[in-house]
């Protein structure tokens, strides 16, 4: 037992019905109130019956009576509208400063003692998620209703980048060519690729956007890819055109070193991506808030299976040959730079202008996408939970990542399924 917990017994109901205060009066729970993460009372808004009196007020909580005296709280005007304490054990009497005795609710003997064990089984769990083995088909339902708060929670942690790009650059379009650049590296790569943008200005982009060889040379040069001795005549006329073009703009290329390629396959080397972004740049004509005029997921699906030039036809990495093999985006690859660029990005704008139609246009978008495919969702299909949609899938991530991996199962709709079926006669 722990705060935390005394906490979520209070905040679900989940105590006995049968409640009386330690100084024998009858307890009814009309609200629990509204949870305070700030500081004062960890409940404001509370309404109790006690006897046949009605009280409206705040409730703190603590694992003894005597905390509140601990946390001299007799001495801060922010407890004095108190008008339950919910102590895990009794300890102490505690006199309030104008109205008497304080109404206390010994929780010790209320509620049921299966509740804590079912709390321990998940919290001591290594498995893939704490509740893996007790999900007993009882998720998907909650998860098909919990989704859509949790996928615009996602939306919402990745707006948050968004909006400090926006910050720096006051530029919408350049945050979205950044954020588009970003995509493209696919986790791995993408804070290079970002780093990548940030030193090829929009401007210098725009000028370029109808010579997708002279950008390919600006943006290989400057990833720091072109280092070393040409092996090949393209390498040398890309070399030729980024020295000219450095001196021009006064460009500074990254390290090479920043680049991953291990445990990559081959098709998603940076040296591909980036021919395939320069691809992406010139067909939007360098504009990309061209890419939000469309509302058709399967049209922007279609936009980025870009193919790379084709140099990359017959080469996975600079001066080294390959087998003939036209390196185009699949279409499950595209759908991840709508997921993680194009969605996230419309949410972060309408959020900045309060433009509610623009976070849903966010929202529906994921939810015209088929889902993603990875180890992930192939864990929750495991367990019975199928994403139907990317919406369902990024919801998921968000589960995974933000509740199940920091153990918050006090916090998820399913944990408290979980618990309170336990809970149930
Ligand atoms: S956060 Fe929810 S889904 Fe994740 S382990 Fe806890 S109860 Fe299960």
């Amino acid at each position: 037992m722990n705060e935390q917990f005394l906490q979520y017994l209070w905040k679900f109901r989940l105590l006995s019905l049968d409640l009386h205060t330690a100084e024998g009066a009858k307890l009814t729970v009309l609200h629990p109130g509204i949870q305070n993460n700030d500081g004062g009372p960890d409940f404001f808004n509370a309404r109790v019956r006690i006897n046949q009196t009605v009280w409206a007020g705040n409730v703190e909580l603590h694992m003894r009576s005597s905390d509140w005296i601990r946390h001299r709280h007799q001495y801060d005007p922010a407890y004095e509208n108190v008008i339950l304490h919910v102590v895990y054990e009794n300890d102490q009497a505690i006199r309030q400063k104008h109205q008497g005795m304080m109404a206390t609710l010994e929780v010790k003997n209320n509620f049921p003692a299966g509740i804590v064990e079912r709390y321990r089984e998940i919290m001591q769990n290594h498995l893939w998620i704490p509740c893996y083995k007790l999900l007993n088909g009882i998720a998907p339902g909650v998860m098909r209703l919990w989704a859509p708060a949790l996928a615009a929670e996602r939306l919402n942690v990745k707006s948050g980048f968004i909006l400090r790009l926006l910050d720096e650059y006051a530029d919408w379009d350049e945050v979205l060519y950044i954020l588009l650049a970003s995509g493209f590296g696919f986790r791995i790569n993408s804070l290079p690729f970002e780093l990548l943008a940030r030193s090829v200005p929009l401007r210098i982009v725009r000028r370029n956007a109808d010579n997708p060889f002279r950008l390919e040379a600006v943006f290989y040069g400057q990833s720091g890819l072109l280092a070393g001795n040409p092996r090949d005549k393209y390498l040398r006329s890309l070399h030729c055109e980024y020295r000219h073009q450095q001196a021009k703009f006064g460009l500074k290329p990254l390290k090479p070193g920043l680049w991953k390629r291990l445990r990559l396959h081959p098709s998603n080397f940076p040296d591909i991506r980036i021919s395939q972004f320069v691809q992406c740049l010139v067909k939007c004509k360098a504009e990309p808030g061209f890419l939000l005029q469309s509302v058709d997921a399967l049209m922007l699906e279609e936009f980025f299976q870009l193919s790379a030039s084709a140099y990359w036809d017959t080469h996975y990495r600079f001066g080294k040959t390959a087998g003939r093999n036209e390196k185009k985006i699949g279409p499950a690859t595209a759908r991840l730079l709508l997921i993680n660029v194009l969605a996230p990005f419309l949410f972060a704008y309408g959020s900045a202008r309060d433009m509610s139609p623009m976070r849903m246009r966010a929202v529906e978008l994921l939810e015209g996408l088929e889902a993603e495919s990875n180890h992930e969702s192939r864990m929750w299909n495991s367990l019975g939970i199928n994403a139907e949609n990317a919406l369902e899938s990024q919801a998921l991530i968000q589960l995974k990542r933000n509740y199940c991996d920091y153990k918050r199962c006090l916090e998820c709709r399913i944990g408290l399924k979980l618990l309170d079926k336990h809970n149930q006669p």
